[in-house]
């Protein structure tokens, strides 16, 4: 079933049942969209692929880099509308104190979560522009998109273990 080549307009699936997550361990067998995070090229990627680790067709790169991917006001919608996988956004700055406490654990996220979830930061001092169309009032605030729309977002620090239970439960 070779369906590269980018027509079609997405997965087969006939209507969008509002699956949240393709089953643990299911023998599943489909593309997945993935924006790489060094050179933000549209990759393809069979799952299991990617599970096991897949490189960008363009940079040769990984995929799963299994760090927090920085967005700026470059990459940010392309990585909101083009990942397949749920992508999820700390909006944070330099200067915020809770914001430095939660880094070290968003990073174990994103080395955790790396085939789950797009784990990426978006600095709110930098990229102002962006904080304000969400209307980010305080941070961290965490915003989880799927298929190109926000489906939760959370203001205030998590430890590892809430950061995790919250993405899997909302991501
Ligand atoms: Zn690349």
């Amino acid at each position: 079933m070779p369906s590269y080549g980018g027509h079609g307009d997405g997965p087969k699936t006939g209507g969008d049942r509002a699956d949240r997550r393709i089953p643990k361990g299911a023998p599943v067998s489909e593309h997945l969209r993935v924006v790489c995070p060094h050179c933000d090229t549209t990759n393809r990627v069979l799952r299991e692929r990617l599970d096991a680790g897949a490189n960008c067709g363009s940079c040769k790169q990984a995929l799963l880099s299994g760090q927090p991917l920085e967005l700026t006001h470059a990459t940010f919608d392309h990585h909101v509308a083009a990942n397949d996988l749920p992508l999820v956004v700390d909006f944070w700055a330099p200067w915020c104190g809770p914001c430095r406490t939660m880094a070290p654990a968003y990073d174990q996220v994103a080395a955790q979560l790396a085939s789950e979830a797009r784990i990426a930061k978006l600095n709110t001092e930098t990229e102002s522009g962006i904080a304000t169309r969400f209307g980010i009032r305080s941070i961290p605030t965490l915003i989880a998109f799927r298929n190109g729309r926000e489906v939760a977002r959370q203001s205030g620090a998590m430890d590892l273990p809430g950061l995790l239970r919250w993405i899997r439960a909302n991501a």
